[in-house]
């Protein structure tokens, strides 16, 4: 599903004088695999995984994602790939305040086209993504009105509107207390085995690594295997 190679990634530091994040990483993922990458805050994590999934192009090496190029996409391509192909999860879980839990589910698909569907059929899959992540009954709540652990579970849902065979998540229990966490990581180990979806899991915490069956470490800008568990 993910073959990167070679990637390099630098950020000017404060004197212009460019710091290696990345050097050289190298990472394969199969399809239906959930991989979980650990290291310690500010190790570059979030920049990889903003590779991974095109929201950052400004890099060295080669990603192939589902077969595809990443590099040799145009912007538009690049955008149907980031709606498309792959989902995102976040740790502070980006849901925007005004909008009900089906209005943020619904959201990717006020960008670009959803292959001629129309509004009746895209709430109809958001309702269904919204069931899937258990919360049909709460469709009408605003993120205020949701728990922690809920909000979470709307942005899965919201990951998981556009049908996408990757996700990609970021500290995505960083903001959860350890039980709800917890849930929220045996939801994940589901997803990947009883609906063939890859997931890559950036993390800092080993609660998460210890439910994936492939850790990677990423030291001084490579990754590096930790074990397995299958
Ligand atoms: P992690 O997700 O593992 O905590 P990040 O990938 O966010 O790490 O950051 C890795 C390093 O790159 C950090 O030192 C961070 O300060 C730096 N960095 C991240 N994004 C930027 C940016 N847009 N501009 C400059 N430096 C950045
Ligand atoms: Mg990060």
């Amino acid at each position: 599903m993910i073959h990167a190679r070679g990637l390099h990634k630098s950020y000017p530091d404060g004197d212009g004088q460019p710091q290696r994040v990345l050097a050289g990483a190298d990472l394969d993922v199969a399809e239906g695999e959930l991989v979980a990458v650990v290291g310690p805050s500010g190790c570059g994590k979030s920049t990889l995984l903003n590779l991974l999934g095109g929201l950052d192009v400004e890099y060295q090496g080669e990603i192939e994602v589902g077969g595809k190029k990443l590099r040799g996409l145009s912007d538009c391509e690049l955008s149907l790939f980031r709606n498309r192909t792959v989902g995102f999860v976040f740790q502070s879980f980006n849901l925007l305040a005004p909008l009900t839990a089906l209005q943020n589910v619904m959201l990717p698909s006020y960008f670009g086209s959803h292959g001629g569907e129309g509004g009746p059929q895209l709430e109809q899959r958001a309702r269904a993504a919204l069931a899937r992540v258990g919360l049909e009954a709460k469709s009408g709540r605003r993120p205020a009105e949701l728990s922690g652990g809920e909000r979470q579970r709307v942005a899965i849902a919201r990951a998981l509107f556009g049908q996408p065979r990757l996700i990609l998540c970021d500290e995505p229990t960083g903001n959860l207390d350890e039980k709800t966490g917890a849930e929220i990581i045996d939801f994940f180990v589901k997803l990947v085995r009883e609906e063939k979806l890859t997931m890559v899991v950036v993390t800092h915490e080993e609660r998460v690594s210890r439910a994936a069956a492939k850790v990677l470490r990423l030291k001084e800008g490579q990754l590096v295997a930790e074990g397995s568990r299958a």
